[in-house]
């Protein structure tokens, strides 16, 4: 550490090298300026290349940590569930209460009853956020879980079934030796994906590389960086991924030395394409009538795709988020493979996309799952792959918990839940009116938060535990998908008065529980200690202490499958057939016709051309917004002077409807009602409205949805293998009775 960050200055304030690790897709260098106590300032990382620099959330911490909403005690609620109303209690009587509660639900009903659901944004640490609770309920006896992971369900999927791994990314270095780049989906100005992301796409522009992308909206990474937006119709991707296919097939283009050497399954594919399996030729004039790309640039993409050697060809997730998503996240692996660029300096093999990280090797999280003990793998899984995504039948999809608490075993899904430890259920889900509902309900006995702020989900909870925040304890954060660092985030300033850390409520409530072994004989640092053990890039623990970062120097870029394809004999591909599987044998065998061996377009429904699009003509997207890390930041004034929320819309569909820039409209559908100000632009797709996630949900006395919670309008399907389907949503927008409106 630098002389000058260790003393205190002369004005009294003390420089603390910590970090910000949310569910961004970041983690982040910060430097806290702390005085009296207080954090008066934060900066980022000025050092060494490269550097690991904060996002404007935060930047803009303090003003979150110093909030004067944050929660100080614990609350008891005195209301109905959702009104609001609580007073506070004493840590003793609160703690006892959650104690007793979990130890009554158990006894009557069993462990499946005790439903724990962490939300996005909250913070992801190795040691603190959701991991001492999972810990402290392995050690009661079990509980029962989600499965679906709603940010990328559908780009592990694919991955796991073209690959056997989710390990298919290259490190972010590698994109300078790209000669094409091309952005499907992909928004990391904003989504982040490692914070060095922006640096490399801004090398590579200043380098010439050609940028294009592929999105429904003209993204502020598109604004920066790409020569060529594409927009495209939401959930339509897979058909312009297979046009392409077909382009460079009939063209001849195809790698077809890497295809013979390293694939099974491409005549199958091919088949397809051609349309000897269903008469339909895929050809660029077929995807044009879905997509709404013409069918020129459609076929010039390919052919520039094609011919220009390496091409990175990155898949973003948002578009897996979408019904029978995962056949765009297979498209895109295969076309990967169908051009050569797995494998190779500068290419890229889509897929999930991590290249160093290995966030699941933290700690210790405790004895196996009794609640999952004996569940058959869930049909439709891909179980015989090692690290399939959560193949035991003994979870619920995560969209589908509103609907499990509701109707429980009787309605199909594997527990009757009675107690819910939640995070922030009802804004980072879908069909957010709904899940408020199944919140309400009697069956579900007790409800327990640990938060920061009084959350819509906190408002229902029957117990509130005010939690620090990572500027008040000591944690690692781990890297996201492709950067090698860990940031170790020290403590900055105590701990808010009356609040305590998730670790220190765990270690209090296993001591209620008669489970004092879960946590016993090691305080913070030495979890810390024990977690950076287990990582062999962790050498010094001290030094990344003292200097609040580890950067990691690797030799050289790393390409996701090199080995694979430079000496394939004695590296196979981790899939049951050791090659890339185009085809899948594994898929197969299901049977299941919305679920292919090979990657095809099959229209879900609420998609443009469901016969409800008639009332409810435009597709809602949902996209990450840069002032928010899902529902975290929603109330700090800083970020919502920056991007207040709005409806973005295109000027065609504006006009169509008398709405100008500015007005108040009402976006409904049979779910819902949402009421926040337009803003007409040329930056979407007409036919397209776009609602950023994670306002928080503020129904007025009519139900209207005053907050701006883009999940009042979204569906709560998933698709067959488990995307969440947040941006296949249909919705009909209008003046709101405050601009001259009258609500239909
Ligand atoms: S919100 Fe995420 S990207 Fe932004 S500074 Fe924090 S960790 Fe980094």
């Amino acid at each position: 550490m630098e002389a000058e960050e260790q003393a205190t200055t002369a004005s009294g304030v003390t420089i603390v090298r910590t970090g910000c690790c949310h569910d961004c897709g970041g983690r982040c260098v910060l430097r806290a300026h702390v005085k009296d106590g207080k954090v008066i300032r934060v900066e980022t990382d000025n050092g060494e290349q490269p550097q690991i620099r904060a996002c404007l959330r935060g930047r803009a911490y303090r003003q979150r940590q110093n909030s004067p909403e944050r929660l100080k005690y614990p609350l008891r609620r005195i209301g109905e569930r959702g009104e609001g109303l609580f007073e506070p209690v004493s840590w003793d009587e609160a703690l006892d209460k959650v104690a007793s509660e979990l130890i009554r639900v158990k006894e009557t009903y069993g462990n499946s009853a005790i439903l724990f659901f962490r939300a996005g944004g909250s913070t992801q640490g190795m040691l603190h956020g959701p991991l001492p609770i999972t810990r402290l309920l392995l050690y009661f006896g079990g509980f029962t879980r989600r499965w679906g992971e709603v940010s990328f369900e559908g780009s592990m999927y694919a991955s796991m079934a073209t690959y056997g791994t989710i390990n298919s990314g290259n490190s972010r270095d590698d994109l300078l030796n790209s000669k094409l780049i091309i952005m499907w989906g992909w928004n990391p100005a904003v989504t982040i994906q490692d914070p060095g992301t922006c640096h490399y796409l801004s090398r590579a522009r200043e380098k010439g590389i050609r940028i294009i992308g592929v999105d429904p909206l003209y993204t502020d990474t598109m604004a920066t960086f790409a020569d060529q937006w594409v927009p495209i119709r939401p959930t339509t991707d897979a058909a312009m991924l297979i046009a392409m296919a077909y382009v460079i097939v009939t063209e001849n283009l195809q790698d077809q030395a890497f295809l013979d050497k390293y694939t099974v399954g491409f005549d199958k594919y091919k088949d397809y394409l051609l349309g000897r399996e269903d008469g339909i030729a895929k050809t660029p004039e077929w995807a044009e009538a879905i997509t709404s790309v013409p069918a020129a640039t459609i076929a010039g993409l390919a052919r520039e795709y094609a011919t220009t050697k390496p091409a990175a060809l990155i898949a973003g997730w948002g578009p897996c988020r979408t019904g029978n998503g995962e056949q765009y996240a297979r498209a895109a692996c295969v076309l990967t493979a169908i051009t050569g660029n797995v494998g190779v300096p500068g290419g890229c093999a889509a897929g999930f996309g991590r290249a160093y990280s290995s966030r699941e090797t933290t700690w210790r999280r405790g004895p196996k799952n009794k609640v999952e003990e004996g569940a058959p793998p869930r049909q439709d899984s891909l179980y015989k792959l090692r690290g399939a995504s959560n193949p035991t039948s003994g979870r619920i999809h995560e969209s589908k918990l509103g609907e499990a608490i509701l109707e429980g075993r009787a309605g199909g899904y594997p527990a009757d839940i009675k107690l819910a430890y939640v995070g922030d259920f009802i804004n980072c889900g879908a069909n957010t009116t709904f899940r408020a509902k199944a919140l309400q309900s009697k069956s579900l006995e007790f409800i327990v938060t640990h938060e920061q702020f009084m959350t819509p989900t906190a408002r229902y909870a029957d117990i509130v535990l005010p939690v620090n925040t990572f500027m008040e304890r000591n944690d690692i954060a781990p890297p996201w998908l492709g950067a090698p660092y860990y940031i170790f985030l020290n403590k900055a300033v105590e701990p808010l008065e009356g609040t305590k850390s998730d670790l220190e409520i765990c270690v209090e409530l296993s001591r209620r529980l008669g489970i004092p072994e879960a946590f016993e004989g090691v305080n913070e640092e030495g979890w810390l200690r024990e977690i950076a053990a287990t990582r062999n890039d962790i050498g010094d623990f001290d030094a990344m202490k003292r200097d609040g970062v580890l950067k990691i120097k690797l030799p050289e870029p790393i390409v996701a499958f090199k080995k694979q394809i430079e000496d394939p004999e004695n590296n196979p591909f981790p899939t049951l057939s050791g090659k890339i599987e185009i085809y899948c044998e594994h898929i197969a065998e299901w049977g299941n016709p919305l679920l292919p061996p090979v990657p095809k377009y099959i229209s879900p429904p609420e998609n443009y051309d469901d016969p409800l699009a008639e009332r409810y003509p435009l597709q809602l997207i949902t996209p990450h917004p840069k002032v928010r890390a899902h529902s975290m930041w929603h109330r700090v004034p800083w970020m919502r002077e920056v991007e207040p929320q709005s409806v973005w819309m295109s000027v065609r569909d504006a006009e169509a409807r008398g709405i100008r820039n500015g007005d108040m409209v009402d976006i409904y559908n049979q779910r819902g009602r949402v009421r926040i100000p337009a803003r007409v632009t040329g930056r979407i797709a007409p036919g397209v409205v776009s609602i950023p996630q994670g306002a928080w949900y503020e129904p007025d006395e009519e139900g209207v949805d005053r907050g701006g919670c883009a999940n009042v309008l979204t569906n709560s399907n998933h698709s067959p293998e488990g995307s969440p389907t947040f941006n296949t949503s249909l919705v009909q927008v209008e003046l709101s009775p405050e601009s001259g409106g009258s609500a239909s």
